[in-house]
């Protein structure tokens, strides 16, 4: 399996050398040349299997026996997909919720650690980058910027492991309390805290600043376990064939999905299940009111935004400026023309837009590949949150709500649509209190990490403060002198 770039230049590479970079050498995101298929016949022999098996099925197609050995592989899913990390032997339960819209399901995503989706791809990533490091005798400092689920999703999955550090950057007192405990309540030596004094834009900043410091970045083995990452795209695809399997009990049977969508990570991972021939039906995008995704699927139009254009929303994990993902499917929108996605990318980096909309690629998008989409706004969230409340008795959070409503909307009148339920509740308690008048309730472990001291450094937004605190704890990088 080999993997190239979205733009066409760089050289190929393997699995192992994706997993740990981040854009390609020429700006652009790494593909598999050609996507594994799933047969009907692996459809078959795959029901019933537990989600750990699967998931080594799936992301074995993705890689080479040579370059990850398929036994490693699969130990390493078998120690993350655990009934005692996921809180079920199901793993991604389904709950239904006709009662509210029929057809309509949740598939929960977020019984992980830190009770959002993206420990299902972070959780198993710590142990490929682990796996990886080891084996080459690497180390790894993640620095990253977050606004609340991907920070804790990263130190969750990293704390603790050998030769690998993360320092994560967020905005001070911006994150909701439960956000922030999750975090600043960890006490592994690897795991480093930083509050920044301005908002998520100043830390992402920093992240780029640093980044873009090539001799600092290659002394400190910096790298990132952002929504580019590869691995964690594949760890997702995972999910979109259990989902359909649990939903099924033919293959005749078409399901659709719904996805609250930001960086295009989550539903990038739909889209290649269902290339590689998994039969899904529609996959429905929900965006807030940061609607660039929204827009593209309706007009043909892609329109960045700047990023300090970006409305705080009640479902904050979607406020986004720009897809950092949307990239990799505009290239097999085009079918692997790369000098197209070039010149397209050569507007959207220069901070421009692109209008795609009179091609007969973009006009055959929907019935090819199955995206529609649609937007919800904090009354609608608020309203869908407290609808799905009364008529199930199932508490969902704002970003989950964001999916249920453009569900309701676009969910085909046929078959089974999963609403992908990417956190829990207890995150985003103030807005759940507006919807249906009381805050989730917490479990005794819930109460006890509100209560822990909490370990941050608060700086104000200096790169050379964030950079003094790199260097102070990490060792230089094999070869370089200090
Ligand atoms: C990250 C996140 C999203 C958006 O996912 P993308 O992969 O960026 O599209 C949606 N909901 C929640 C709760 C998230 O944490």
């Amino acid at each position: 399996m080999r993997y190239i770039s979205t733009r066409g230049g760089g050289r190929p590479q393997t699995f192992s050398q994706v997993l740990l970079s981040g854009l390609a050498e020429d700006g652009g995101l790494m593909l598999p040349e050609t996507l594994p298929r799933i047969t009907d016949a692996d459809l078959t022999a795959w029901r019933g299997l537990p989600y750990h098996t699967l998931a080594a099925r799936v992301i074995a197609r993705f890689v080479d026996d040579a370059d990850l050995p398929h036994a490693e592989l699969a130990r390493m899913t078998a120690e993350t997909y655990t009934a005692q990390t996921f809180g079920s032997e199901a793993i991604t339960p389904l709950t239904s919720i006709e009662a509210f819209r029929p057809g309509l399901w949740l598939q929960g995503l977020s019984n992980g650690p830190t009770l959002a989706f993206k420990d299902m791809a972070m959780q198993l990533l710590g142990r490929l980058f682990e796996f990886e490091l080891g084996r080459t005798g690497r180390r790894l400092n993640i620095l990253g910027a977050t606004s609340g689920d991907t920070g804790s999703a990263a130190e969750y999955a990293m704390r603790g492991r050998a030769g690998i550090a993360v320092f994560m950057l967020s905005p001070a007192g911006r994150m909701s309390p439960f956000q922030r405990a999750q975090m600043y309540s960890l006490t592994d030596a690897n795991i480093h805290n930083i509050a920044v004094e301005g908002v998520f834009d100043d830390c992402q900043d920093i992240v780029k600043a640093v980044s873009n410091d090539l001799e600092f970045k290659a002394r400190h083995a910096i790298g990132t376990v952002n929504s580019i990452n590869w691995g964690r795209i594949v760890a997702q695809v995972v999910y979109y064939v259990y989902g359909y399997l649990q939903a099924t009990s033919s293959n005749d049977e078409r399901v659709s999905f719904a996805v609250p969508s930001g960086n295009f990570g989550n539903i990038l991972a739909g889209h290649i299940a269902r290339e590689m021939g998994v039969p899904i039906e529609r996959l429905i995008l929900a965006t807030n009111e940061n609607n660039v995704l929204a827009e593209f699927f309706q007009t043909g139009i892609y329109r960045p935004r700047a990023s300090r254009e970006t409305f705080e929303t009640s479902s904050p994990s979607m406020d986004i400026s720009k897809a950092s993902n949307f990239e990799r499917f505009v290239y097999h929108l085009f079918d692997g023309d790369a000098d197209r996605v070039r010149a397209l990318w050569r507007e959207v980096d220069r901070g421009g837009a692109f209008d795609i909309s009179a091609t007969p690629e973009f006009l055959g998008l929907q019935e090819r590949f199955g995206f529609v989409a649609g937007t919800s706004t904090h009354a609608e969230r608020i309203a869908t949150i407290r609808a799905v409340h009364a008529r199930t008795g199932v508490l969902i959070d704002t970003h989950t709500a964001d999916g249920v409503k453009v569900a309701r909307d676009l969910a085909p009148a046929h078959g089974k649509t999963l609403v992908l339920e990417t956190a829990l509740p207890v995150k985003f308690a103030a807005a759940v209190r507006e919807a249906v008048g009381f805050e989730p309730p917490l479990t005794d472990a819930q109460r006890r990490m509100l209560d822990l001291p909490q370990h941050v450094t608060t700086l104000p937004p200096s790169i050379e403060r964030v950079k003094a605190i790199i260097a102070s704890v990490t060792a230089p990088a094999a070869g370089s002198s200090h």
